[in-house]
């Protein structure tokens, strides 16, 4: 039972990717091991996710989405290591066999690893017992030159840029979407956070609220660019728990502030909804958005610090690159406005401990 349900939706379906790397992919499903080729002169780099149903995704979420998902927050993370992808394995504890959801699942997660050509070389799939909800662990493999040790959070210096790819925020707006359209939007945002970001979904435009959900359950790993930072970032991280949370790994790693522009964050969302100065409260829309952007959630954008020498060469890599700030001396995180000065942001991160939703 357990190895039909191996064969039909992982073995079968993802054997012509495993075929398709054989340079890499010596043994993949099906034995003890699998052997995986690394080019002569790279190190293996290596990240591993949890998703828990209920926690990381709904239980009414589609499992083509899930699946996605899945592999893209490990992906995600060779990114931000400037990787590329060699493999991967999958661990799934599931409460019953559910044969549609297997099919949406291994369909979503085919879709990815295609795309990325990451195949999957093995796992593990087992009963969860009593325990009524799913549980999914995927383990990545990658691998880069060894002259690139990949990007070190204790490596930001003074003096050096601070960018984002994206729009990080946008997936914290289409959670706060699904939220809203299942009546629990209060457990989201409390007190006077609760009207503020009523008043932001609804003037949201129809496009941005289907970026904005797709961000949440499709994000694209920013693969590509992780490899073209390569040789010009310093300090390089994926933004899984919100900019403030995350950005401070890299300000305590290195010991370093970073003071990051209102107006440059502004013009980053201004991007992707040009037509928000046309409403009245244009401004509080936009300091609500801004709240989303240090709260933020799963992103998977890359956010990397830089000498200010490669800003044109960093820049001319992609239109959705934003140049949003400095590193200086001390070990906080600032936003600075023209009008308000130097204000202090404080980690209002994800706590996967102190937010689990019911
Ligand atoms: P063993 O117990 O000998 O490790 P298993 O019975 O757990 O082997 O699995 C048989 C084969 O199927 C192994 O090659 C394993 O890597 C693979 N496998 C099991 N579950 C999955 C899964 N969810 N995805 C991909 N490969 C899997
Ligand atoms: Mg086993």
């Amino acid at each position: 039972m357990e190895f039909d349900l191996i064969h039909r939706y992982f073995k079968t379906p993802f054997g012509e990717l495993a075929q398709a790397n054989p340079d890499s992919v010596l043994l993949g499903i099906g034995d003890d091991c699998a052997t995986l080729r690394i080019l002569p002169n790279h190190h293996l780099f290596t990240s591993t996710d949890t998703l828990v149903e209920g926690v990381q995704f709904f239980s009414d979420d589609p499992s083509s989405v899930i699946g996605w998902k899945a592999l893209a927050s490990n992906l995600s993370d060779l990114a931000a290591s400037g990787a590329s992808p060699l493999g991967f394995t999958l661990n799934l504890s599931l409460p019953k066999i559910d044969e549609n959801w297997l099919a949406g699942f291994s369909a979503g997660l085919l879709d990815i690893a295609t795309r990325f050509n990451c195949p999957l070389v093995g796992g593990d799939t087992t009963s969860a017992g009593s325990n009524p909800l799913k549980t999914l662990s995927i383990t990545v493999f990658g691998q880069a030159p060894a002259s690139h040790l990949g990007f070190n959070r204790a490596h930001a210096k003074i003096g050096e840029e601070v960018w984002l790819s994206g729009t990080p925020g946008l997936a914290r707006l289409g959670l706060l979407l699904e939220y809203q359209r299942r009546g629990r939007l209060e457990q989201l945002c409390k007190g006077h956070e609760l009207p503020q970001v009523q008043a932001l979904l609804a003037a949201m435009p129809a496009q941005l609220r289907q970026i904005a959900v797709s961000q949440l359950g499709m994000p694209v790993p920013r693969i590509e660019l992780g490899l073209q930072l390569r040789g010009l970032a310093s300090a390089c991280l994926d933004l899984s728990d919100g900019l403030s949370g995350d950005l401070a790994h890299i300000s305590n790693s290195s010991g370093v502030s970073a003071v990051l522009f209102q107006s440059s964050l502004e013009s980053m969302w201004r991007n992707c909804w040009p037509e928000i100065d046309q409403h009245a409260d244009a401004a509080q829309l936009l300091k609500t958005l801004l709240m989303q952007t240090w709260r933020g959630g799963d992103d998977f954008e890359l956010c990397w610090t830089a000498h200010p020498k490669h800003h044109s060469a960093i820049q001319s890599l992609g239109d959705d690159l934003t140049c949003v700030g400095v590193i200086e001396t001390g070990r906080e995180i600032w936003v600075q406005s023209p009008s308000a000065g130097r204000t202090r942001v404080a980690s209002l991160s994800y706590n996967h401990f102190a937010e689990v939703p019911n």
